[in-house]
């Protein structure tokens, strides 16, 4: 006889870790999760930079966001393990915007309703708290033209921002969700998904050789990436396209003695972001444009993982631009991975679908990292009707699959 459980969820990177953990949690007994990587965070949970900021441009992702950050500071709370992994580093996080930044306002106006700590630094704080930067600097693109008028940008601070292990991060979660009875099966991928009379009812798993059809009332598809797959394997696509996009990353190892602390830092005027990594000796770098978003790949299995010569020129000239102490190139390494973005409007789905019992867990672009203890959250909330370790203000409709197409005032990046 086929093997029952009371709930599978598919993929075990962060949305699937925390899923898990809050499902046991709020008193779903039998529950499998199947991974088809070796591990925790084989998709793009693996290849995150993990920055947890609270700046976006709607009220409910900021809200989120500043929710995520509380597990994140007090994690060992909040995942009740002998010996946590993951560990929040309070960077502080900075975004760069032109002098006559318009939604600047609106920001802070927003972090007030919120709860974010923030501050928009004058010249003393910016000499004193980040001496490594040219708070002035001209960007590239206007050096052979002499630059012309100041170029000073103004920064704005949040204090509690940071980042985190991303790999520990979902394997903290899953670790935790394990010592709740929950079980995990990795080298596992599901090659089919069953309905009877429009409710789903078992998911065909492949190991090695071997097939095994496995039932369940709720199958919950974290695959990231992947999920328009799954949802196709269900039969049940999604009106909102979910589109897996190849995004680079940079990665500068340094020797140069740095003046201070760099924060994370996205800047909005040049176009990157960076952090530090690796014990302060590497500098990983992204960039912050809409249009380095939008290389869709086909097969999420199948694509160039690393970043392309001329995208890692763009992102050191600009970095060199804006911080001067890094006098050499130093040793270049790269890399790419995926967001999963959601065509309609950059916002994830969180929601059953048309086919009962089957919820996507989807679109999270790049920012469901820093999300993700809450997802699991609202995940059990919409699957069982109950909270798990903690609940959200967030209304849940906000992730409803129905909803108006939610508005992004800066693009992409920002959303
Ligand atoms: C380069 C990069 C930088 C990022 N930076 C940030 C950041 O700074 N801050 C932030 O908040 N977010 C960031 N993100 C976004 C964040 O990492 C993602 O939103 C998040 O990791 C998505 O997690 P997930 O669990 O949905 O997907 P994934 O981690 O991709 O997990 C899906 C899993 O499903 C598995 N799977 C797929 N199909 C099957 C199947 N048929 N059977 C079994 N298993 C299957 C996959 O192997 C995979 O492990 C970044 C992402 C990338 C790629």
């Amino acid at each position: 006889m086929a093997a029952a459980y009371d709930g599978i969820i598919i993929g075990a990177g962060v949305m699937g870790a925390s899923s898990a953990l809050q499902l046991a949690a709020a008193g779903m007994k039998k529950l499998l999760v199947v991974e088809k990587g070796p591990g925790v965070g084989s998709g793009s949970t693996g290849r995150s930079t993990a920055i947890i900021r609270q700046t976006y441009s709607n009220y409910e992702v900021s809200l989120m966001a500043h929710e995520a950050l509380r597990l994140f500071q007090n994690w060992r709370d909040f995942v009740r393990l002998p010996q946590e992994r993951a560990h929040f580093n309070n960077c502080g996080v900075m975004f760069l915007f032109r002098n006559d930044e318009p939604s600047l306002p609106h920001i802070l106006a927003m972090h007030r309703r919120v709860g974010v700590r923030s501050s928009v630094l004058d010249a003393d704080d910016k000499a004193r708290m980040f001496p490594d930067l040219d708070f002035a600097a001209t960007p590239p693109e206007l050096v052979e033209a002499g630059g012309g008028e100041s170029h000073e940008v103004q920064a704005l601070y949040e204090h509690e921002g940071g980042f985190a292990d991303p790999v520990g991060t979902a394997e903290d979660m899953l670790d935790a969700a394990r010592a709740l009875g929950v079980e995990v099966r990795f080298r596992t991928r599901v090659t089919a998904i069953r309905q009877v009379g429009g409710r789903v009812r078992a998911v065909e798993l492949a190991r090695d050789a071997g097939r095994e059809e496995v039932h369940a009332p709720v199958v919950v598809n974290c695959a990231g990436p992947w999920a328009m797959r799954l949802n196709e394997l269900a039969g049940y696509p999604l009106a909102h396209r979910m589109v897996p996009v190849r995004v680079q990353i940079v990665c500068k190892h340094f020797s140069e003695r740095l003046k201070g602390p760099l924060p994370m830092m996205a800047d909005m005027v040049s176009g990157f972001y960076c952090r530090l990594e690796a014990s302060g000796t590497q500098l990983i770098l992204g960039s912050v444009k809409e249009e380095d978003e939008r290389e869709e790949v086909a097969d999420p299995d199948h694509y160039n993982e690393v970043a392309d010569a001329p995208f890692r020129e763009r992102l050191l000239a600009l970095l060199h631009n804006r911080v001067p102490t890094f006098k050499v190139r130093g040793r270049i390494t790269s890399y790419a991975g995926l967001y999963t973005i959601n065509k309609v409007d950059s916002h994830p789905i969180i929601d059953q679908s048309e086919l009962q019992g089957y919820f996507n867990v989807n679109g999270f672009s790049g920012h469901g990292f820093k999300l993700s203890p809450v997802v699991g959250m609202i995940v059990a909330q919409k699957v069982l009707g109950q909270w798990g370790r903690g609940s959200t203000a967030v209304p849940l409709d906000f992730f409803d699959k129905d909803r108006k197409p939610l508005a992004t005032h800066w693009g992409g990046v920002i959303a």
